[in-house]
């Protein structure tokens, strides 16, 4: 009898991961901006609507929007040059751009579809080229469709994990590898993010060397002690900076 359950269990478990696989294939779609193929498992309908669902909480956390109104102009302004210049117009995303309050964390970063925001303590420390660079990074995630294949890749370790555990108590362990694999796919979403935003200042008329201005203020920020939060949730600014040289390099030929 005790032998017999454990075979249901194996047999259940596997039925899981099974499923879990056969998902993800038929999850696999190629991005038409960026060429690469992933893992999604929603429509660009629902990306926006999760963004705009999310928004207001996300600037309530950082102390609600900054009340200077030509600041907010400039940040939109920055903002919808790069949209209207470049590929980002022909995606179905209605770009917004949010300056936050918060003057303490340097930090910017991206709702899917379309929602993006920078803190004033990043935004006050750039020249306008620079402001373009760190918006078109997160431009470049919404693109990218980051966020939604982090959510795809989460139910699909999640599913594995059930599987595992229902089938020999391993659950833990690959729910381990399932981590690691997100912290992987986030460093290459930084770099593809890197690259299109590299892209897109070339598109409007913006100096694309500011880009690595962008990575040695982020390094200045991070001091000796202290990690910003920007970067504790981005790679090495130095790892970056030759990425994006490349990048310079293949799409403006200089
Ligand atoms: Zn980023």
């Amino acid at each position: 009898m005790r032998r017999g359950s454990w075979r249901v269990r194996i047999l259940i478990g596997l039925a899981i991961v099974a499923f879990a696989f056969v998902r993800r294939c038929s999850n696999q779609e190629e991005n038409p901006y960026t060429g690469r193929t992933q893992n999604i498992n929603m429509t660009a309908e629902q990306e926006i609507a999760i963004g705009l669902q999310s928004a207001p909480e996300m600037a309530q956390q950082h102390g609600g929007l900054y009340p200077d109104e030509r600041m907010q102009a400039l940040v939109d302004a920055v903002g919808n040059k790069l949209v209207q210049k470049s590929l980002a117009r022909e995606t179905p995303y209605p770009y917004e751009f949010h300056l936050l309050a918060d003057d303490k964390t340097i930090n910017a970063f991206a709702l899917p579809g379309g929602q993006i925001f920078i803190t004033y303590a990043l935004f006050s420390q750039l020249n306008e080229p620079q402001l373009a660079g760190v918006l078109g990074h997160e431009i470049g995630h919404v693109i990218g469709r980051h966020s939604a294949e982090r959510i795809a890749e989460s139910n699909f370790w999640q599913t594995l994990a059930t599987g595992a555990s229902v089938g020999g108590d391993m659950g833990n362990l690959v729910a381990g590898i399932g981590q690691n694999t997100l912290l992987k796919n986030g460093r290459g979403d930084e770099l593809e993010s890197d690259e299109l935003g590299v892209l897109f200042m070339i598109q409007s008329g913006y100096d694309p060397y500011e880009m690595i201005a962008v990575m040695e203020i982020l390094k200045a920020a991070a001091g000796p002690n202290r990690v910003p939060e920007f970067q504790s949730t981005h790679p090495d600014p130095e790892n970056r900076i030759d990425k994006i040289k490349e990048a310079i390099q293949q799409y403006s030929g200089r």
